[in-house]
């Protein structure tokens, strides 16, 4: 059987956090051998994920809790990013490029997953919470890197 590496991080729903989100996310997924430029995208995913959840999840409802789980299997990352905040009412609205519920802001963020992402999958419930996986294979093949 194949080994899987599995990490996961919860911390607090605060803006400051974003970007450690996205550098935790993006170390992990540097085990596998991704380009500069797939890390990157990578990265901006999980900011969008996160930042989702903290802005539209929770609000000002600040002290609650984000959790970023990622698991690597062969030369497949998979990234869930979870919140139990207030949940999509209509999530086939929410897909749609250039929806917001926000009208500051440009209703992006699910493209960019969705298009930085092999596959993308989310579960929601109004009241319960919102559930991003987004799976990424390393198209170089695996040669995992040693830790330093
Ligand atoms: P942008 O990402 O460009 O700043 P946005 O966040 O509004 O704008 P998306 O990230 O595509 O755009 O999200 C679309 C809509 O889905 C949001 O406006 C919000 O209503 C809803 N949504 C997204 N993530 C969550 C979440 N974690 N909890 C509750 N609602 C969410
Ligand atoms: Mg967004």
């Amino acid at each position: 059987m194949e080994q899987v590496n599995r990490v996961s991080i919860q911390f607090s729903s605060l803006p400051a956090n974003v970007a450690f989100a996205r550098v935790a996310a993006g170390s992990f997924a540097s085990q596998l051998d991704f380009t500069i430029n797939d890390l990157e995208e990578i990265k901006v995913a999980v900011s969008e994920a996160v930042t989702n959840a903290i802005v539209h999840g929770y609000g000002t409802d600040a002290g609650s809790i984000i959790e970023v789980a990622a698991e690597i299997t062969g030369d497949v990352i998979t990234i869930t990013v979870a919140d139990r905040g207030k949940g999509i009412d209509d999530l086939e609205n929410a897909l749609q490029p250039a929806f917001s519920t926000d009208p500051e802001r440009m209703g992006l963020g699910f493209s960019f997953m969705q298009s930085f992402s092999d596959s993308f999958d989310i579960e929601s419930a109004p009241g319960k919470g919102t559930r991003v996986t987004m799976t990424r294979r390393c198209k170089k093949g695996v040669t995992p890197r040693q830790g330093h």
